[in-house]
């Protein structure tokens, strides 16, 4: 049984299928395991390609035996850059709507009861917020921004079901219970909650985490192949032929965690049609940041391409180098360019605009590839079609770039790789048998 992809998706996979006695092969193009859970040292700073967050219970901890411990805990303090330029709290803090006049506050209360009552959902990411929000608080609180910032196309250009993959927190805030318990915090000025701390990966990078999974999983039998790029795969009678970097090989069964977009171009020569943004990833330093910044800043602002940055000083303090360091995060447009430099000149007119960092420094950059699908009107159907293909020829799809799917967590990654195997009945029946 072959696994492609060595990121959580396949890892998780590779465990799984370990577990039920089957024989599996990873192939990774990388040189290492961990996929889009990467890091890049640049000097005395070691940056990531995107987050880092794992709650106390992910299911990422469950794939060898002592990674919790290796990963610090932090309290993650997130903010955002409001629209008027002010540091709020991230995502939102009800004792907000107090600073507003109250004739706005009475304007935005009636624009959300009567949007609810009026607006028609149309499949569209647009009515859907404005039906929960009303467009007032749609437009004024930076969210309608954000997610053409986002997305680098409108909210109505943008399929519906974003809202609940990636918008968890506004889909329960806004339903009637959300909003009640909104209205009590904010008319007793309650203060926000305390969080759980998180676990971060180790000050080190990721190796730790990924060579412990690799070495566990390779104990139970489980093969390697890493560096090693699938570029053809047919299928010949009983069996799988995989065209790779370093020759090819037969398989009995395939489960996928590859993007479903280059798996759709090695099995049919095409490209399926469906669209995922990349993003550029900007390693900054600076000579200071503004304190209330905390550890995770969203741009909820009008200005600025950025969308998120993981301010990684104030999560591994370096006191040595005397400066703070970043990861910046741009979504790059469809068919757009990864333009570090141009990225990082307008992230530096922002802050300094804003008057929120001073000495900025462009360390390195990366373009990570795939990073979230692009979910327009009424493509859920074509992603049913193109699952339907590649599974209709005999090929497990999982995780979240197997399956393209906006799953925001390694814990959700794996959650559904489990599911999509449990469904895979006939996987089973390969047991104790070769790849
Ligand atoms: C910006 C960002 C930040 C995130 N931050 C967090 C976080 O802080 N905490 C959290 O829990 N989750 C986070 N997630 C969500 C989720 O955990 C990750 O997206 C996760 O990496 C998805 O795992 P995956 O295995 O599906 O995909 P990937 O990590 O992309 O792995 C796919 C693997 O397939 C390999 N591959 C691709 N093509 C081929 C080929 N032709 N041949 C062989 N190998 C190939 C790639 O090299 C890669 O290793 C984040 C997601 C994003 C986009």
């Amino acid at each position: 049984m072959v696994v492609l992809g060595g990121g959580i998706a396949g890892l998780a996979a590779a465990d799984q299928l370990s577990r039920a006695g089957l024989r599996v092969l990873v192939i990774e193009r990388s040189a290492q395991a961990g996929g889009l859970h990467r890091a890049s040292h640049i000097g005395p700073y070691t940056f990531d390609a995107g987050s880092i967050f794992y709650e106390q219970g992910a299911r990422l901890f469950d794939l060898a035996p002592g990674l919790r411990d290796l990963c610090p805990t932090v309290a993650r303090v997130q903010r955002r850059i409001a629209p008027d330029g002010t540091v709020r709290h991230y995502p939102f803090e009800p004792r907000e709507w107090l600073d507003q006049p109250l004739p706005d506050m009475v304007r935005t209360i009636a624009d959300l009861a009567w949007s609810r009552l009026t607006v028609r959902r149309d499949g569209t990411l647009d009515a859907l917020c404005r039906k929960r929000l009303g467009r007032r608080l749609f437009e004024s609180s930076g969210l309608a921004s954000y997610i053409a910032r986002f997305h680098h196309v409108p909210p109505h250009e943008i399929d519906e079901s974003f809202f609940f993959h990636r918008m968890a927190f506004v889909a329960r805030a806004t339903r009637p219970g959300g909003l009640a318990r909104m209205a009590l915090r904010t008319l007793t000025a309650a203060s926000p909650r305390p969080r759980p701390l998180l676990h971060v990966r180790p000050r080190e990078g990721f190796a730790p985490i990924f060579a412990r999974i690799v070495a566990h999983l390779a104990a139970r039998g489980v093969e390697f192949r890493f560096g090693e790029e699938l570029f053809a795969l047919h299928r010949k009678d009983r069996f799988f032929l995989l065209c790779t970097t370093a020759g090819t090989l037969r398989a009995e069964a395939v489960v996928s965690t590859i993007a479903l977009d280059s798996l759709h171009k090695v099995m049919f020569g095409t490209g399926s049609g469906l669209v995922s943004l990349d993003m550029t990833t900007l390693f900054v330093s600076a000579a200071s940041l503004d304190p209330r910044l905390g550890n995770v800043l969203y741009n909820f602002h009008r200005a600025g391409w950025w969308k998120r940055a993981t301010i990684h000083s104030r999560i591994y303090p370096e006191p040595r180098t005397g400066r703070e360091f970043l990861s910046v995060e741009a979504t790059i447009p469809k068919q757009g360019r990864h333009d570090p430099g141009a990225a990082f000149a307008d992230f530096q007119r922002h802050m300094a605009d804003l008057g929120l960092a001073q000495g900025l420094a462009l360390e390195g950059h990366e373009r990570v590839r795939n990073c979230y699908p692009l979910y327009t009107p009424g493509s859920n159907a074509n992603i049913r079609q193109v699952l339907d293909r590649i599974a209709g020829a005999g090929i497990v799809l999982a995780g979240r770039q197997g399956r393209f799917e906006y799953l925001p967590t390694s814990s959700g990654v794996i959650r559904r790789v489990a599911e999509e195997l449990d469904a895979a009945r006939h996987l089973t029946a390969l047991s104790g048998r070769s790849p």
